[in-house]
């Protein structure tokens, strides 16, 4: 018996396209204010996705969708914590969210996306949007410069059919169905990587509940991640400059396997694993929008931007950004039947700020006298609170203190900075190899 067709309202509040965090985040927050939404999906849900160790600050954001407890049903691994090792050197720092300011939880969930993204994505059509799996949005449509609806295409359907919206939601993550109507990317050169990643059954985790902390192994010019999952299985990715992914001479999967083989940390801890996904790979990921909304649309999550993962931060700044964007959208078709470029302004402020406070830690991340400082064996201890607040997501409303101590952590590493270039190569690039990046 072949399928009822489909049936597409002709006209809807809000149209939602894509359905990973960002888009299933809006979609739930425009359908609890009471507004009709079409969530459209490329894919059919469960799908593989990269972006597996969420932060603690995410877990405030669950509650508020009203989706927490069905998270925590799920049985996620909970981290409290990440585990940050040098290759080839004794530098280790061990992070315990408990040890954050601003109220940050003390734990928070590494999670398959498969079944994460399923579960955000029924909770919004639970929720009351219209979600539709197996929808390609083919394109937004416009009248002069306001965006009016989508032109959206059906599995199966050789016809693509026309819904009209008073305001478009691009959550279509990498794809970013909008960006061009906006200015397009604009990438960063201090962060032109590219992640190479797996699925394994099982490694050496840490005993306790440290077992659950994600694993960060830093390299010369790069990082690896080992996230562990609740059923023993672990997700291992390498971050390398883009050019030796791009001047390989083999495949991704030969260069995936020849930079584990030269990482000690890394195979002892996959010693007798096996690998159970096929090797994927994402190259020069990270960029910025031009702007990130105009009248009846606005860009969100991936869509809008997306940094260096190091510190886990794409899946927050999805939500985040989803939930900021469903309400100044119920707000302003609350007030005005409409929605403005204008109403996304503080939005596209505090999402802005809050990805400079990440960027500024990412781009240390790569620079010998930061990774330092982060190793320094006795760290400040307000210094390190703060530095473990920004790593549990605390980015959108820090506190003064919060704010000061991370500040001051710059600080330190620009007197660090002057003390390496006072001694040229010291200790800490002769142990870590580890030398200045041009951008
Ligand atoms: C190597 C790497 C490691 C990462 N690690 C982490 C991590 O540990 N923790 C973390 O928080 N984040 C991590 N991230 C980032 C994280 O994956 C993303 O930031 C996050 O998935 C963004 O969510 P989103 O909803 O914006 O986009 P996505 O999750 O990509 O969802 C977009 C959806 O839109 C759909 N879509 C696309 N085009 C269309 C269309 N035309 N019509 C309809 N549907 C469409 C897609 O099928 C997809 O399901 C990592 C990223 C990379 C590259």
């Amino acid at each position: 018996m072949s399928e009822a067709p489909t049936v597409l309202p002709p006209e809807v509040d809000a149209v939602v396209c894509g359905g990973g965090p960002g888009g299933s985040t809006a979609a739930t927050v425009l359908a609890r204010a009471g507004l009709s939404v079409a969530l459209f999906e490329r894919e059919r849900f469960p799908r593989f996705h990269v972006g597996e160790s969420l932060l603690p600050f995410n877990l405030p954001l669950l509650e508020r969708l009203g989706v927490h407890e069905k998270v925590a049903a799920a049985r996620f691994q909970v981290k409290y914590g990440a585990r940050f090792y040098h290759q080839g050197s004794d530098h280790t720092r061990f992070i315990r969210f408990a040890n954050s300011f601003d109220g940050a939880p003390p734990s928070a969930y590494q999670v398959k996306r498969a079944e994460f993204d399923l579960l955000l994505l029924h909770h919004a059509r639970e929720s009351g949007a219209a979600v539709h799996e197996g929808a390609r949005v083919e394109e937004v449509l416009f009248e002069g410069t306001r965006a009016t609806g989508v032109r959206v295409r059906l599995a199966g359907e050789a016809v693509p059919r026309e819904v009209r919206a008073k305001v478009v939601v691009d959550a279509t993550g990498r794809d970013a169905l909008l960006s061009n109507v906006v200015g397009g990317r604009v990438r960063d050169p201090w962060l032109d990587r590219s992640g190479i990643f797996a699925h394994f059954d099982r490694f050496g985790r840490a005993e306790g509940p440290e077992g659950g902390d994600i694993v960060i192994v830093t390299t010369p010019d790069g990082w690896w991640w080992l996230i562990p999952f609740a059923d023993g299985s672990v997700s291992v990715g390498v971050v390398m400059p883009s050019r030796r992914l791009k001047e390989r001479t083999g495949s991704v999967e030969e260069l995936y396997e020849a930079a584990r083989a030269s990482t000690p940390e890394v195979s002892r801890l996959l010693e007798g694993a096996t690998r159970t996904t096929q090797v994927h790979h994402i190259a020069d990921y990270s960029y910025t929008t031009a702007a990130l909304r105009g009248d009846g649309f606005v860009l969100v999550g991936d869509a809008a931007c997306f940094l260096d993962p190091v510190f886990s931060t794409g899946v927050l700044m999805a939500m985040t950004s989803g939930e900021m964007a469903g309400l100044a959208i119920a707000g302003a078709l609350r007030r005005k039947g409409r929605v403005d470029a204008a109403d996304f302004a503080p939005l596209e402020r505090l999402y802005r700020r809050a990805v400079r406070r990440f960027r500024a830690f990412v781009h240390g991340f790569y620079q010998p006298h930061v990774l330092e400082t982060f190793y320094t064996p006795a760290p400040h201890v307000e210094i390190e609170r703060a530095v473990t607040t920004v790593l549990a997501g605390g980015v959108f409303a820090p506190s003064l203190k919060s704010r000061f101590w991370a500040a001051m952590f710059h600080v330190s590493a620009q007197i660090v900075r002057l003390q390496q270039a006072m001694r040229g190569k010291g200790p800490f690039e002769r142990a870590t190899g580890i030398v200045t990046p041009a951008p």
